[in-house]
């Protein structure tokens, strides 16, 4: 309950209508019932006809003389809606992280667009066997390996839903068209999401859980049933069977007449993760992805509202999911940074989760192979109830892992990319026909222009980065999409030696086919994934041993099971660690730990090579030894000499503007009012860092400075973006602006 004499209520609340809010006065028999989200009858108009409204905040300052406020007149009893629970919680997202009301509401609210329905296709198999493997053979041998890949699904699954069959198995229509043609399928466009009819897959084939699994399962349902809500954190590595305890999980929800809302980061939301929720729960399940368009994400919105569906599975946004009674959110891989949202306000699906999961009654299943500092540490001190899952279920054996030290590899005079080891290594999986994943530890490294003479590197003029080569001679600006031809001169001493420094895993690639030409080898960067689907394209092929090795960025290391691996090398581990930012050694420790996992996922034993300049930084020695308890020792002391989170809190304040001087004056004004609550008793603490330029010191022409402040209370930081906010109200700012970011899981 909040308090306040007045309320700000909209009438209409739509994704696109938010931005009118009303001001009335709170009537005494209403005080202190209130608060955002609350659903009221209002007078309206010149007529003061009755009409419906939500409060969206309660104030004590009047936006026009309390006097010809009309009063509110009476709270609508329909009990709790929808509507209701998107306004309280944006109402939360803007208190905590930061944010305009409106900029909170377009967050949690979909944006309202009809579509029309597309009609769900299934594609059921009407050949037999026989006929299936005999043209599985045809296509092997003309090189057909769209068709064989749904070949080799229809043969494990006689129904499959269309469109995971064309988004995530990749596989055009044309080729599905030809099948129908050939009389091996029908494609029927009955409607299975629609439709209250099962998707009549092969009858799911139940693992019966494991003596752990099923402990997890019943402790959780057992305090559930008696009503006990809290927060769980599932820690098990790859192939634990997270996902199998997570089925059950929902299972008994949905018997308790609830939904569930299931988050997955978008890279780890594959064909067979999907099709085991569509094989255990068919059309109570849908899911929500970047691939749908606006319309699909509203008419999902509206299917769960209608109570058509019980659980959602997608990406961060479908925490958002109207469900009328929630009661379970599950979030896999939580220590994903993509959870974080990067525009305004910029939430964290972890936190927001907890407090919608406390506002509906839900409870919250967090589950992680290398869970992050914040969660294990609440896990530790008992906030949470941690599980742990200890065994891989299947492909047994966790691999071998060897660390290289590069610097030695040199002396010993090997320059190329490869350690010795690691040719070795490769060689003889590809005499043995196993296949290799080699790993760039690089977050958005793209080749950049220099000149080989003068040292000369070509900026973006909009921005502070480097230009990066791209396909036809043309260098672009990652951050603010400026090209421009790459110069045959160097514009700095006119030498002509100004070449592109490749893309690394461009290089390794390069690399490969020189050492090993007989080997077929398949990349996947930010380059060869630009188009839609074409990263599903790159995975699907790999698993269908379309190649031997494949190189990629720390994208490779989600989502597919591919277990004719029996290798994976990490080229330079120590990359990340060169990053500025406190979150680096747990970065690396992730990547790492889940580079790992990958290798001997089958019934072969797997192997790790790990090259690294710094083999004895503790976040390396932990993922060799595959020792999260000891790694997270070590991070969390030294979070906690640095204050760092999750031992302090951070809060960072970004001041963006059109010229450099009024940018640094705005940074300066605002740590002058962050200074005044220093001088508070209990917020003496607070500490005050700044303000600096930011690393990339300026974008699409706007500098920016950065302040951070610390401190372990995260209230305090709450009163410090108050205090700068209500400064900035005070205050007219023209051309700049000024974000808050809590907890910052990148440096500014
Ligand atoms: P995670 O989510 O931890 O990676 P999964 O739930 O995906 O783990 O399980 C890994 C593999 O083990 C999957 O192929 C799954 O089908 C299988 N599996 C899970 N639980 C069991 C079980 N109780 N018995 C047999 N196989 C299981
Ligand atoms: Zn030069
Ligand atoms: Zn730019």
């Amino acid at each position: 309950m909040e308090k306040g004499k007045y309320a700000n209520i909209i009438v209409d609340i739509s994704h696109e209508k938010v931005d009118k809010p009303f001001q009335y006065k709170v009537p005494d028999a209403l005080e202190g019932l209130l608060f955002a989200g609350s659903h009221v009858q209002i007078p309206f108009g010149s007529g003061n006809k009755l009409r419906k409204g939500y409060v969206l905040e309660l104030t004590d300052e009047a936006e026009f003389p309390p006097e010809r406020m009309k009063e509110i007149a009476g709270l609508v009893k329909d009990g709790v809606s929808v509507e209701s629970d998107a306004i309280w919680l944006a109402a939360w997202m803007k208190k905590h992280y930061g944010s305009t009301m409106i900029a909170a509401l377009k967050t949690v609210l979909p944006v309202k667009q009809t579509v029309k329905l597309k009609e769900k296709k299934k594609i059921t198999t009407i050949a037999t066997g026989e006929e299936l493997i005999s043209c599985l053979g045809e296509c092997q041998r003309k090189h057909q390996y769209a068709k064989e890949r749904v070949l080799k699904e229809l043969l494990r699954e006689p129904v499959l839903p269309y469109e995971l069959v064309t988004k995530k198995l990749n596989v055009s229509p044309a080729t599905l068209g030809s099948l129908e043609r050939a009389g091996l399928i029908r494609i029927e466009s009955e409607n299975y999401y629609r439709n209250p009819v099962k998707l009549e897959t092969s009858p799911e084939q139940r693992n019966t859980l494991s003596p752990m699994q099923e402990q997890i399962r019943d402790t959780f349902l057992n305090e559930y049933r008696q009503g006990i809500r809290k927060t769980y954190l599932l820690h098990g590595i790859t192939g634990s069977g997270k996902t199998e305890v997570y089925l059950s999980m929902i299972e008994g929800v949905m018997k308790e007449g609830k939904q569930c809302i299931v988050l997955i980061p978008e890279i780890a939301l594959t064909y067979q993760t999907l099709l085991r929720f569509y094989k255990r729960f068919g059309d109570r399940v849908s899911v929500m992805n970047s691939t749908l368009s606006k319309g699909e994400k509203y008419d999902q919105c509206e299917r769960a509202k209608r109570g058509e569906i019980d659980i959602i599975i997608g990406p961060r946004s479908a925490l958002f999911t109207p469900f009328p009674d929630l009661g379970l959110i599950i979030i896999d891989e939580e220590h994903e940074p993509s959870y974080k949202s990067e525009s305004m306000p910029k939430y964290h699906a972890r936190e927001t989760a907890l407090a919608l999961a406390g506002h509906k009654g839900a409870s919250l299943v967090l589950g992680s192979a290398t869970p992050s500092l914040e969660a294990y540490q609440k896990a530790k001190e008992g906030e949470y109830h941690l599980f742990t899952l200890k065994e891989r279920l299947t492909g047994g054996e966790l691999p071998s892992v060897y660390t290289i030290d590069l610097c030695e590899e040199l002396r010993a005079g090997n320059r190329s990319i490869f350690s010795r080891i690691l040719q070795e290594k490769i060689r003889e999986r590809l005499a043995r026909k196993e296949q290799i994943m080699l790993f760039l530890n690089r977050r958005g490294y793209a080749g950049f222009v220099s000149c080989r003479s003068c040292g000369y590197v070509m900026k973006c003029p909009h921005c502070d980065v480097s230009l990066s080569q791209h396909m036809g001679g043309k260098m672009v600006c990652h951050y603010c999409g400026y090209e421009t031809p790459q110069p045959k001169k160097c514009p700095s001493c006119s030498s002509p030696y100004i070449l592109g420094f490749k893309a690394g895993t461009q290089q390794i690639e390069e690399q490969l086919l020189k050492y090993f030409p007989e080997a077929r080898v398949l990349r996947m960067d930010a380059d060869t994934t630009k188009t839609k689907g074409s990263y599903e394209e790159i995975l699907s092929a790999f698993a269908q041993q379309e190649a031997d090795i494949l190189v990629g960025t720390q994208m490779i290391v989600k989502g597919h099971d591919f277990p004719e691996v029996t290798l994976v090398g990490i080229l330079a581990a120590d990359l990340s660690l060169n990053d500025s930012d406190y979150r680096c050694g747990e970065r690396t420790f992730q990547l790492l730990t889940q580079a790992a996992g990958r290798a001997g996922r089958g019934q072969k034993e797997g192997e790790v090579v790990i090259q690294t300049y710094r083999p004895d930084h503790y976040s390396i020695t932990w993922a060799a030894k595959q020792d999260y308890e000891a790694f997270f020792e070590e991070e969390l002391l030294y979070r906690e000499l640095a204050g760092y989170p999750p031992v302090s809190h951070m809060l960072a304040i970004l001041v963006s503007a059109r010229e450099e001087k009024a940018g640094f004056n705005l940074a300066g004004q605002i740590k002058q009012e962050l200074k005044k609550l220093k001088e508070e008793a209990s917020r003496q603490m607070l500490q005050i860092i700044g303000p600096a330029k930011a690393r990339v010191s300026k974008i699409n022409d706007n500098y920016r400075f950065v302040i951070y402040c610390k401190h372990s209370d995260y209230e305090c930081l709450v009163e410090a973006k108050d205090a700068a906010e209500a400064f900035l109200d005070r205050t007219e700012h023209k051309y700049e602006s000024v974000q808050f970011d809590f907890d910052p899981i990148d440096s500014y």
